[in-house]
C-alpha cells in the first residue's frame, strides 16, 4: 500500500484564517469526507518560525495532526514583490497587524513601491501545502502564480491581498475574479493539483 495516499474519512485544515479555510474546503469538496479546521478544536496556533513557506506549512500540519491524532492539511502562503526584496513573503499576514487590516497592508505596499526608483511591479503569490499524518509521515508541495501590482485595490471577491494582484495575462485582479475562476488558476489551485496527484488520486480529472 502507498503510504502517501490519503484514504481516511476526516481531515483537519490547520488554519484559523476564514478566507483560506473557505477556499480549501471548496477544493476538497469532491473528496466527500469530513473536513474540519483547527478552529473546531480550539487549538492554539503554533509559532511559525520557519524560514520558508514550506517550513511553516509543515510546522502547522504536524502540530495539528499530532495534537488531534487526525491527518491535517496546512497552507502557508503569501505575496512577494520583486521590488521589495520579495517582502512581505512569509510575513504577509503580519503586515496586516493583529487586527488583520489588509487595507492598511495594501497601502503599506503601495507606499513602499512609491519609494522605488523604477519599479517593475512584478510580484507573485506562493502557496505551500503540507499534508501530515499523526505518525509524522508528510507530503509537501507548492504552487506559484506570477503577476503585477495593481493600484488602487479592485474587487470584493477573495481575501487578503487579492484586490492588488493582477495575474499575468489577465486584465482583472484576483479580487475581481469570481471564486470559481480564481480557484482554477491560483497558487493554491496549482499546489492542490500537485497534492491530488500524490495523495488523492481518486480526484484526478
Ligand atoms: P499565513 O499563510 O497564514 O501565514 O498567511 C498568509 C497571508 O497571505 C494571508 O493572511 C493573506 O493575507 C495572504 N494570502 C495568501 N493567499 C492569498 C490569496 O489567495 N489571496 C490573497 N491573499 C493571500
Amino acid at each position: 500500500m502507498n503510504k502517501n495516499i490519503f484514504d481516511g474519512n476526516k481531515l483537519i485544515i490547520a488554519s484559523h484564517n476564514k478566507g483560506k479555510i473557505k477556499e480549501i474546503k471548496i477544493l476538497l469538496e469532491p473528496l466527500k469526507i469530513e473536513v474540519l479546521s483547527a478552529h473546531d478544536f480550539n487549538l492554539k496556533e503554533p509559532i511559525e518560525n520557519g524560514s520558508s513557506f514550506e517550513e511553516n506549512a509543515l510546522i502547522k500540519s504536524s502540530y495539528v495532526s499530532k495534537s488531534t491524532g487526525i491527518p491535517s492539511i496546512s497552507d502557508d502562503s503569501g505575496i512577494c514583490f520583486s521590488d521589495l526584496n520579495n517582502e512581505p513573503g512569509i510575513y504577509s499576514a503580519r503586515w496586516a497587524g493583529n487586527d488583520k487590516n489588509f487595507k492598511l497592508a495594501m497601502s503599506k505596499i503601495n507606499d513602499s513601491l512609491k519609494k522605488i526608483k523604477k519599479p517593475s511591479y512584478n510580484c507573485f503569490f506562493v502557496c505551500a501545502l503540507s499534508l501530515c499524518w499523526p505518525n509524522g509521515n508528510n507530503i509537501n508541495v507548492s504552487g506559484k502564480v506570477n503577476g503585477k501590482f495593481s493600484w488602487p485595490p479592485k474587487g470584493n471577491y477573495g481575501f487578503g491581498y487579492d484586490p492588488i494582484f493582477r495575474p499575468l495575462e489577465y486584465d482583472k485582479t484576483f479580487g475581481e475574479m469570481k471564486p470559481e475562476f480564481k480557484h482554477s488558476i491560483s497558487h493554491r489551485a496549482l499546489a492542490f493539483k500537485k497534492l491530488i496527484n500524490v495523495c488523492f488520486p481518486s480526484l484526478k480529472s
